[in-house]
């Protein structure tokens, strides 16, 4: 067998893909570890009725799938009270924000968001060739909508806000979120990324009330987390017509597949369920929270199904062989901290038992 040699005048990647970091997937069941919470994937098995309708559509799979997702977005359209075309889907909420970011981003461009935040942003902005503008979260972990503001410039296109923020888990509190979209100038687009909303709970904000009063508000949602379809890749924006239309066009042809198709409208369709799971995923949140608290572990207040734990590099790698060690796999993010997604009693159990010896770790 010949080996490969590098050419030099090979065909070359452009530079910022170069330099890109990869998208670290936290590792899943197949890593061995008995717990998997580094992905803020849903522990729930999937739904029965959605599983039926899979393996229908699977007989299906020489056919392609609707172009424009039709029925998924009308069953999403209804289940929000809009149009369905206020509705782009897309192979999950990534895809999706892909899409956005390349039928409003020119070379150049500049987008704002807050870090550390989902870390997609900064590497779909950088591909296409637009400007990351990271905005350093406030000592309390909330978005600092205000430095966020002032980062604005003539060349900013789009501001993405994380609510719950993925790693943190922290909320934008309503008036802040209303107070900043009044600031916002109104040719800037204002993402709302709520991967996580089935999980929030207590007041929150109505971000379809502030999408009808803001015609730059664009909501991102996905079933890949409450709905636990994260397999299959389909998530939607909820954007004005004109926009929701351009991120059609942007699309790849036929990016949702039929089966993701189908698996929406049958999760919208078992509201009752997905409501059960994501209640006890948030009573889950409050008992572990509280626990570790008692522990002395700084913990900020989750809206999510997942916590965050702040910690130096030191303690980062100190927590994540200790829960290693016990089986389970948590998320570390160098320079930042832990996040561990929810899953059920028991296994939230062995990861308390595991941080329980707060002694036994370094400083937060
Ligand atoms: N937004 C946030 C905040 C996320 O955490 C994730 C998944 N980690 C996504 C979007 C994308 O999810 P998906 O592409 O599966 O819809």
């Amino acid at each position: 067998m010949t080996s490969i040699q590098p050419e030099t005048s090979a065909p070359g990647l452009r530079a910022a893909v170069a330099k890109l970091p990869a998208y670290v997937a936290g590792k899943s069941a197949e890593s061995g570890l008995t717990a998997a919470l580094a992905s803020n994937e849903s522990h729930f098995a999937p739904l029965p009725s959605v599983v039926a309708l899979i393996s229908a559509e699977a007989g299906r799979i020489h056919r392609y799938p609707s172009m424009g997702a039709v029925e998924a977005r009308d069953a999403i359209a209804r289940h929000h009270g809009v149009s369905a075309d206020e509705i782009a889907a897309g192979p999950g909420s990534s895809g999706v924000l892909q899409q956005i970011i390349s039928a409003v981003c020119d070379h150049g461009d500049e987008v704002v968001f807050a870090w550390r935040s989902f870390e997609a942003y900064p590497i779909l902005v950088t591909v296409a060739g637009a400007v990351p503008v990271p905005v350093p979260l406030l000592e309390n972990e909330h978005h600092d909508l205000e430095a966020m503001n002032a980062a604005i410039t003539d060349r900013t296109r789009l501001v993405l806000l994380c609510s719950p923020n993925n790693p943190t888990g922290v909320s934008i509190e309503a008036d802040a979120l209303e107070q900043f979209l009044r600031s916002v100038p109104p040719r800037v687009l204002v993402v709302l990324d709520e991967a996580y909303i089935e999980y929030q709970r207590g007041p929150g904000l109505d971000a379809l009330d502030l999408y009808r009063r803001y015609p730059n508000l664009c909501i991102l949602r996905t079933f890949s987390k409450a709905y636990g379809l994260a397999g299959l890749r389909i998530g939607y924006a909820i954007a004005r017509p004109a926009l929701a239309d351009g991120l059609r066009r942007t699309a790849i042809p036929f990016g949702v597949n039929r089966m993701a198709q189908a698996a929406a409208v049958a999760s919208l369709a078992a509201e009752d369920e997905i409501l059960a799971r994501t209640n006890a995923v948030a009573e889950e949140r409050t008992r572990v929270v509280a626990a570790l608290r008692s522990f002395g572990w700084v913990v900020p207040d989750s809206q999510a199904n997942f916590y965050w734990l702040r910690a130096s590099d030191e303690l980062r790698d100190q927590l994540l062989t200790a829960l290693s060690d016990a089986g389970i796999l948590a998320r570390g993010y160098a320079g930042d901290g832990v996040r561990i997604t929810l899953a059920d009693r028991d296994t939230n159990d062995r990861v308390l038992a595991v941080l329980s010896a707060r002694e036994r770790f370094a400083d937060q």
